[in-house]
């Protein structure tokens, strides 16, 4: 008889019984699969639940399952963890290298905190208003490059490029003002027809869950390239997501109203429930904790993300990430990026006794992040790590 053990979860573990995030692992000399983790264990669903859906190198098979198979997988999992397990269907998180767990379709990028939109409008164009005539009125967004979205822990190379100078004159050589922004990401797990809008109230059975991303972005490249059509270069190098992907169903104590919107949205872009999120952000900088973001100011809901991202008819794909764009308050200790942190370079940062602005060699940016769990307590996002390669 093979042996069987019983997962313990630790006390306050932001990876309790009601969470139960999704990866892609790989045991050491084994080839990558499924997994989802129960404290500081992953199980091994293949294993587990029998199934060879999960014996794959990412979550997409799974995922475009649809709602309803998603729920029966959750329901297995967690009764299969309230069990004992074949010891062959537990690793030990630390025991693993964890892929990036999905394969990414189409990426897009929005811009849907107003306190993040209002600085930026404030640093960019200080004698105009902070906000563009359109911003209350759509949640704006452009398409990024989703072959170059990374798993967290992936070092992140300094883009080159063409930099804007005081001169007016472009200079090319690596940007000198890196950045990062916090974002929570949302992932495509049931795809929707060309042509085929999906309306607000389609969030839930088309959204299979969330995780942190770091949109790394090169401000100096960015704000020479971007006029008048927006990101590219600046910011298409690379981004990083989390390797864990939290159900849309353990975020349930997590729902919040947005808060208002006012003029309010056109009909389409109405929400029929609520979908703000009381998601806690934190990012630490070599360590220290230099900014606080928090997700329930977002002006725009992920629903109305998704409604008006196929709103012409534009068609979404198993696997197709849609992120937030920074996530900000309106107090200093919770912008959330280093552009608006530092002010653009005009009000350092202390790391303890460095007066830093932008990132520099061998720096690391981890993001966390928690929310209210089911059932009481609180769930831990999974982090998003990055360090610039020297
Ligand atoms: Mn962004």
């Amino acid at each position: 008889m093979s042996s069987r053990v019983h997962i313990e979860v630790p006390e306050n573990s932001g990876f309790g019984p009601t969470h139960l995030p999704y990866c892609v692992f790989r045991p050491r000399g084994g080839e990558p699969r499924v997994g989802a983790r129960l404290g500081d264990s992953i199980i091994d669903l293949a294993v587990a639940l029998d199934d060879p859906m999960f014996a794959q190198p990412s979550l997409n098979a799974f995922m475009t399952q649809g709602p309803q198979c998603w729920r029966e997988v959750r329901e297995l999992v967690h009764a299969a963890a309230e069990t004992e397990l074949p010891a062959t269907a537990v690793h030990s998180v630390r025991a693993v290298h964890l892929a990036l767990p999905v394969e990414i379709g189409d990426y897009v990028d929005f811009y849907a905190s107003i306190d993040h939109a209002t600085a930026m409008g404030r640093m960019l164009r200080p004698d105009g208003e902070p906000l563009l005539p359109n911003w209350r009125h759509l949640p704006v967004g452009y398409h990024g490059r989703a072959g170059t979205v990374v798993v967290s822990g992936t070092e992140i190379r300094r883009p080159h490029g063409q930099l804007r100078t005081a001169s007016g004159a472009p200079e090319f050589g690596p940007t000198r003002r890196l950045d990062i922004e916090a974002e929570l990401g949302f992932l495509i797990g049931s795809g929707s027809a060309m042509g085929t809008p999906l309306r607000t109230g389609d969030f839930a059975d088309h959204v299979f869950g969330v995780a942190l991303v770091n949109d790394w972005s090169a401000r100096d490249i960015q704000g020479w390239e971007g006029q008048p059509l927006g990101p590219f270069l600046g910011k298409s190098f690379a981004t990083t997501l989390s390797a864990w992907i939290t159900p849309l169903d353990a975020l349930t104590e997590a729902r919040i109203p947005l808060p208002p919107q006012d003029p309010a949205p056109l009909p389409y872009l109405q929400d029929s429930a609520p979908w703000g999120l009381d998601i806690d952000l934190t990012v630490e900088w070599n360590g220290h904790t230099v900014t606080t973001p928090p997700f329930r100011r977002m002006y725009w809901s992920p629903a109305q993300m998704l409604a008006h991202m196929t709103v012409n008819g534009a068609s979404t794909r198993t696997g197709d990430l849609f992120a937030s764009g920074t996530i900000s308050g309106p107090e200093r200790h919770e912008r959330g990026s280093l552009m608006e942190l530092t002010w653009a370079g005009t009000e350092p940062v202390d790391l303890d006794g460095d007066k830093r602005t932008f990132l520099e060699n061998g720096d690391e940016i981890t993001i966390t992040a928690s929310a209210p769990a089911v059932g009481g307590g609180r769930l831990t996002l999974g982090e998003v790590h990055g360090r610039i390669a020297r």
